[in-house]
């Protein structure tokens, strides 16, 4: 069969290593899991009772396309009480999913030929969906001496004539990397001089343990050149759910909600009910998942760098730890090459860091309960040293 010359694109690592974990699993094979990109924890009751009495209440026709008044609602507020922004419910579209903001976001911009500034290590999705709209991904490479950050200069150097997005993930899968208001200021400043719509995926900005989350879309004066990527997935643990929110001027919202209205018709109505509960219950349940990832962050970090003989620096925020290959092995393998060895001879799960752009990393993730990450990084160790 002759398929569409855009089918060009790289399958996500991450679910491409997560489904090899599962089918060895199904097998019957011990499977010690470092690559989970969610935070595996039971739903709180409040949720779990949203989604039920949803059903109950036969809620599942379906949805408003831009997702439900009330939604909508309560996720502006959210937003504005936690972050300081200012968005109204107008500004806000509910999405299947945070990926399906990003897709629609680039959908809605990209014109064939138009470049796409990519910050890497970057979450594996982002070039492929550009790719997908006839875009050209511009990479632009960040060093772990310079906190995985980009350079404002380097940045200005990237822009073209044909620069239409800057996609930009804070806090950051996979190196956990915080950007600092005066770093955001100044980026935003420089997109709008150069007329650039920056997409800022803030998904993980519930899971930040040291410094401060400032979100891209609480500047007032840029808000315009902004659009904000949440979702339920990782703040609320909610994955599977795949309720996600964007956030920007009201053109922006209704022309995603045009390509939305033809696309998915909105988000599940179930799951859109679920999250509501989850939203309107934030000051609680948050904290809890905050406080559980932070514990399971030290509990990695320590055993890694104890077992290792390390003094690797804890990741700011998100659910990874992105290690580089020497303080894994002294072999000189590539990190598919050895992420595929760990799978296949010690059944322990990761991610390459070239699946992020940059060669020489692992990413692991800490998003597993404690008993596993004990488990899994004993298991790490004993094949490494083997
Ligand atoms: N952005 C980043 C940086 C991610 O890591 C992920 C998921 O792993 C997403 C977006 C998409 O999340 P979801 O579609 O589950 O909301």
């Amino acid at each position: 069969m002759k398929f569409a010359d855009r089918l060009k694109i790289e399958p996500s690592a991450t679910v491409t290593i997560n489904s090899i974990a599962l089918q060895k699993k199904q097998q019957g094979i011990r499977v010690y899991n470092l690559a989970a990109g969610e935070c595996i924890i039971d739903s709180p009751e409040i949720v779990k009772e949203a989604a039920l009495k949803a059903i109950r209440e036969d809620k599942i026709k379906y949805p408003p396309v831009a997702g439900l008044a009330e939604l909508r609602q309560a996720a502006s507020s959210w937003l504005n009480e936690l972050y300081s922004t200012s968005y109204s419910p107008k500004e806000t579209i509910v999405t299947a999913g945070g990926k399906y903001g990003i897709y629609s976001s680039c959908e809605a911009m990209i014109n064939e030929g138009d470049e796409a500034i990519i910050i890497a290590p970057f979450w594996v999705s982002y070039s492929e969906i550009v790719k997908l709209f006839g875009g050209i991904p511009k990479i632009i490479q960040t060093k772990e001496e310079n906190h995985w950050k980009v350079n404002l200069d380097e940045l200005k150097n990237n822009i073209t004539d044909k620069t239409k997005i800057l996609i930009i993930n804070n806090a950051s899968n996979p190196t956990g990397t915080l950007y600092s208001k005066k770093e955001i200021e100044d980026v935003l400043k420089l997109a709008q001089e150069k007329g650039i719509t920056i997409i800022s995926d803030e998904v993980y900005s519930g899971l930040v343990y040291e410094g401060e989350f400032i979100s891209f879309g609480s500047f007032k004066e840029y808000k315009d050149n902004v659009i904000v990527i949440q979702s339920t997935s990782k703040n609320f643990a909610m994955t599977g759910w795949r309720i996600g929110f964007l956030f920007a001027n009201e053109e922006i919202i209704k022309n995603i909600t045009l390509l939305q209205s033809q696309t998915t018709s909105g988000a599940p109505t179930p799951g859109q009910w679920t999250a509501l509960a989850a939203i309107q219950n934030y000051k609680e349940v948050m904290p809890n998942i905050n406080k559980e990832m932070k514990k399971r962050r030290d509990l990695f970090y320590d055993t890694f760098n104890k077992l290792f003989n390390t003094n690797i620096t804890k990741a700011e925020s998100a659910l990874y730890a992105f290690i580089g290959l020497p303080h894994l092995t002294s072999l000189s393998a590539d990190s598919a090459t050895f992420c595929k060895q760990l799978l296949e001879e010690a059944n322990v799960a990761s991610v390459p860091g070239i699946a992020f752009g940059v060669e020489g990393y692992v990413r692991f993730s800490f998003g597993e309960k404690e008993d596993e990450l004990q488990q899994a990084l004993q298991q790490l160790y004993k094949y490494i040293h083997s």
